[in-house]
């Protein structure tokens, strides 16, 4: 059993604070990835604590880590908390937080391509012979006639009739989103994504300009790095991630926002 000393101890209960105000429980597994992310993350969020909640926890957090140069990680093991240098901690939160963008990443994946699988099977259901997916807006020629949008045989399929708003504004705006430019969005986003997912990190002939993350599988080239296995460092998986993320946003994605809450008092 290893003991902390109080400056570690008093490190170890700020860090305990963020995952009792986060998940009502003392040390949830991930604690000391979490609040180092935390740490180092602009407006972060962690189970149902939000900002607001977080934003004092983590100067106390500061303030205690400033008193020493160790970081606690949970030891599952033992039970207890112990003690690590940067040195030794730097490379476990690289390799956590990459295992976590890449869950992230496919979570983000599946739901955009539910998103662009439901915006085809709608478009299509909207399409009724080989061609009629292309709509045009037809303002009334006369005054018994309605401002109406046409398929590509002329037949009507929408009579716009707004009650509060202009007539031509709706009608051209049903119009530039037919079923012809949805089915064409959705076909150029899903080759945006494949060709996004496919992009390469940085393989060089010198090992030092390798990303650590390039593999011989993943690659298709011989990874020269003595550094294999380890986080991207290339930019190329942030990169990706935020591009996806974009697409996503496209489709009404946006990023999950924790309601802010208390524990429960026993
Ligand atoms: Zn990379």
């Amino acid at each position: 059993m290893h003991h902390l000393t109080p400056t570690l101890r008093a490190l170890a209960d700020a860090m305990s604070d963020v995952s009792e105000h986060a998940y009502c429980a003392g040390w949830l597994v991930d604690t000391e990835y979490e609040v180092w992310r935390l740490l180092h993350e602009e407006g972060g969020r962690w189970g149902q604590a939000g900002p607001d909640t977080l934003a004092p926890l983590l100067d106390a957090v500061r303030a205690a880590r400033r008193r020493t140069n160790f970081w606690i990680v949970g030891d599952e093991a033992v039970g207890a908390e112990q003690a690590i240098t940067y040195e030794a901690w730097r490379p476990m939160y690289e390799k956590w937080a990459q295992r976590r963008q890449d869950q992230d990443l496919s979570r983000l994946v599946a739901w955009i391509r539910d998103a662009t699988e439901a915006a085809d099977r709608i478009a299509h259901a909207a399409c009724w012979d080989a061609q009629p997916d292309v709509w045009t807006a037809r303002p009334a020629q006369a005054s018994y006639e309605r401002y109406t949008i046409v398929d590509h045989l002329g037949d009507g399929v929408v009579a716009v009739t707004p009650e509060n708003a202009d007539q031509d504004g709706v009608g051209q705006h049903i119009a530039l989103h037919d079923p012809h430019a949805v089915l064409r969005r959705v076909a150029a986003d899903r080759r945006m994504l494949d060709d996004l997912l496919t992009e390469h990190h940085t393989v060089s002939d010198d090992p030092f300009y390798t990303c650590p993350a390039a593999t011989e599988e993943r690659e298709g080239e011989t990874n020269p790095s003595s550094r294999d296995g380890g986080a991207c460092d290339c930019g190329r998986d942030a990169r990706v991630y935020r591009r996806v993320q974009l697409l996503a946003e496209g489709y009404g994605w946006s990023p999950p926002g924790a309601e802010e809450t208390s524990c429960p008092t026993n």
